[in-house]
């Protein structure tokens, strides 16, 4: 008997799901009808390019972490392989804000780690006694208790209170616009507590990974972090092409799910905010986990309570562009990040087209500047004009840049960002268990096992053959 299976949301988390559903009900001939409900006008939740005047900019992220590998194999199964890039091999490094000046981030730093003595000694990013403090990760021994620590305690303890003020809260902020005090260091960088515990060390943990990566790339694997060369779009729009059997619903919010309790009947029903009501054997939910919460709070009230607990963060990108000879000088690396003590209104700034190829004309360089976050969410809904202004002057206060740009993109995204606070780990295995009680309905998304875009093409691949173990074992 025919099946129906509905996707909630097609961000990269649903529209992985639903060509994963498409791809295997192709390959097993199964008799299944795939839907996908999405509230905006187009796919793609939080990716979103725009070409405009031969700039390529992204509202969204501009990239993903080439070390987690589930982007790069489906990127490598849709047949678009040939179009990615990695960031540019020349000028590369960030540089820190810090008393008004920017430092290079010594070569070698990765993460918040140091991983090359000579660069590291001769910085003067950090004092004497915050290198020697640092050091000092080679000695302590690690912590066996199994507590979920913040990632300020953990920097802290293992690095010194300059490695948190200067790399790892800047750092943080700019990736994931959190806040250090409250995110949890297992949940938020699981790669840490692990080299913790099977090296003794961040130090040498982070050495020999960084070994391991110059052995793939020597190998021919590229660049940390990848792209697709006209914007990350593309890999959007390819896999709504590539999902051929599946109907997408656009501009309409799914609304409630009930379940029908009849036999023979598919178990739930899905409104949308059209009045249509859609049958199905299954539910796959790819949306933000607060919005999870409302839709399925009348089947559970404590499970509801649960994912409306996960908080998120509003955060805004502004991206500039300026004429080459805008800048006194060429810019240097890839951009810088601004750690909290600096009490400026913008969380880190990235230099577009020297990050990547293919971003802007010739003579025209586009930058981003990222504003909100944990600390100053309410600056994401500032007007306009307000958020422009905001931002060119912090640029002429740190640079010196007073030129008017040739484009100013300003993109919003409220409660976008999960942030995955002390406890998230055991959290999300309570919600994962209570949502086998409500029968085929999976939950995928960024709000609980990773935020990169590699780590939801995995959820969304994971839900989708999940559901359908539900319906045909
Ligand atoms: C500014 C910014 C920069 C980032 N940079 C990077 C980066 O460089 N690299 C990286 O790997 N990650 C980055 N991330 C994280 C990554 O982009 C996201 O975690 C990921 O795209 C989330 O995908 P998702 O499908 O889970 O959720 P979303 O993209 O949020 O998609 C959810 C979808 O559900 C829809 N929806 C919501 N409610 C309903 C409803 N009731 N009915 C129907 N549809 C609904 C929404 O409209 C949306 O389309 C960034 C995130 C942001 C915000």
């Amino acid at each position: 008997m025919k099946k129906s299976i509905v996707v909630i949301g097609a961000g990269i988390s649903g529209l992985s799901a639903a060509y994963r559903l498409n791809k295997l009900k192709t390959q097993g001939g199964i008799d299944l009808e795939i839907t996908v409900a999405e509230k905006s006008t187009s796919p793609g939740g939080t990716i979103h390019t725009e070409y405009t005047g031969g700039f390529v900019v992204e509202g969204g992220p501009d990239c993903y972490f080439a070390e987690k590998p589930y982007a790069g194999m489906l990127i490598k199964e849709l047949g678009i392989a040939d179009r990615v890039i990695g960031t540019n091999s020349k000028n590369q490094g960030t540089s820190v804000l810090w008393h008004g000046k920017l430092y290079k981030l010594p070569e070698g730093v990765v993460l918040m780690i140091p991983t090359k003595f000579t660069p590291f000694v001769t910085s003067s990013l950090f004092s004497l006694a915050g290198k020697i403090r640092m050091g000092m990760d080679l000695l302590i021994p690690k912590r066996t208790d199994g507590v979920d620590e913040s990632l300020a305690e953990f920097t802290i303890r293992r690095l010194g209170r300059e490695a948190l003020d200067r790399i790892a809260e800047p750092l943080v902020a700019g990736v994931h616009a959190g806040d250090p005090d409250t995110m949890s260091v297992r949940s938020s960088f699981p790669r840490f507590v692990d080299m913790e515990q099977k090296y003794g060390s961040l130090i040498r943990g982070m050495i020999s990974a960084r070994r391991a990566m110059q052995r793939r790339r020597t190998a021919g694997s590229g660049a940390m972090f990848m792209t697709m060369k006209n914007g990350l779009q593309d890999l959007i729009n390819t896999l709504q092409q590539q999902s051929s059997q599946v109907q997408f619903k656009t501009g309409v919010e799914a609304q409630s799910i009930m379940r029908t309790h009849r036999s023979g009947e598919p178990a739930y029903v899905v409104t949308l905010s059209s009045g249509e009501q859609l049958k199905a054997d299954g539910v796959i939910l790819a949306v933000p986990a607060y919005v999870s919460a409302g839709l399925i709070a009348s089947l559970s009230g404590d499970l509801g309570m649960l994912l409306h607990s996960i908080p998120y963060v509003s955060t805004a990108t502004v991206s500039l562009a300026y004429r080459k000879d805008s800048f006194g000088t060429a810019l240097k690396g890839f951009g810088f990040v601004v750690p909290k003590k600096e009490n400026r209104r913008i969380m880190a700034a990235t230099w577009t087209s020297s990050k990547f190829s293919y971003r802007a004309p010739d003579d025209a360089v586009l930058i981003r500047l990222f504003v909100g976050g944990a600390a100053h969410g309410d600056m994401v809904f500032l007007p306009d004009r307000e958020i422009t202004d905001m931002v060119k002057s912090e640029l002429n206060d740190i640079l010196g840049v007073s030129a008017e740009p040739l484009l100013v993109r300003i993109y919003r995204w409220n409660r976008a960002m999960p942030q995955y606070t002390i406890g998230h780990e055991s959290r999300v295995k309570t919600i994962e268990q209570m949502i086998t009680g409500l029968g085929n309905i999976q939950l995928c998304g960024s709000a609980y096992h990773g935020i990169g875009i590699s780590d939801c093409i995995n959820s969304g691949n994971t839900a989708a053959q999940s559901v359908l173990k539900g319906l045909f074992g």
